[in-house]
């Protein structure tokens, strides 16, 4: 049996902060890792800002649950989930994801916590685990499972390489530059044939 590992933002939602510095009018939060690559300190620059413009955790939710999945995620995860098991890995936070879940009808997702006070507001976050996306592929290995992942930037490529096949969807050029090995799809229609593909190479295999 195959667990298919899909990313979350960038597959089958939009990347949340920016979404969110667009919904809000708060330019500073489309920084990403690209931006400032150390994360503790971009999430403390992403906290501070919210702090400014006193956002607390039911404003964020509010906004976020305004946000739609990506056009076509849904038809594409119900087909996916007729086929596969589903595990989607993602570095973001329940408190983010959430509201957008819902739209998904709450498919797994596993990924790390905010720190949240009394009043709602965010104060800090806690990493589950590092390096977790590899470590979940990993460990589903050790359960006997085979492990077919997709996903569409550079967090995403240890676990790409840890799963029995990988395969990219809407990648950046630099990142298809880079990890050659794994095939590049452009919308749900191919990326539902990659992971067909990808079963049949691994039956085969
Ligand atoms: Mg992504």
């Amino acid at each position: 049996m195959e667990i298919a590992c899909l990313d979350l933002e960038g597959v089958l939602i939009p990347e949340i902060w920016i979404a969110f510095a667009e919904r809000t009018g708060i330019p500073d939060l489309r920084a990403t890792t690209r931006d400032i690559p150390d994360y503790d300190r971009l999430m403390r620059q992403r906290l501070r800002l919210l702090e400014e413009h006193r956002l607390g955790l039911p404003d964020i939710q509010a906004v976020i649950g305004a946000m739609s999945p990506l056009p076509g995620a849904a038809e594409f995860l119900n087909w996916m989930r007729e086929r596969f098991q589903v595990v989607i890995l993602s570095d973001t936070y329940y408190e983010f994801a959430t509201p957008l879940m819902r739209q998904l009808g709450y498919p797994t997702l596993m990924c790390n916590r905010l720190a949240v006070d009394g009043t709602g507001r965010v104060v800090g976050y806690r990493l589950r685990q590092p390096d977790q996306k590899r470590e979940a592929v990993k460990a589903f290995h050790g359960l006997n499972f085979r492990v077919i992942a997709a996903g569409d930037s550079y967090n995403d490529t240890a676990m790409l390489t840890e799963a029995d096949a990988g395969i990219l969807f809407c990648p950046p050029d630099n990142v298809v530059r880079e990890f050659p090995q794994f095939p590049v799809t452009h919308d749900y229609s191919e990326l539902r044939n990659a992971f067909v593909e990808a079963r049949r190479g691994l039956t085969e295999s």
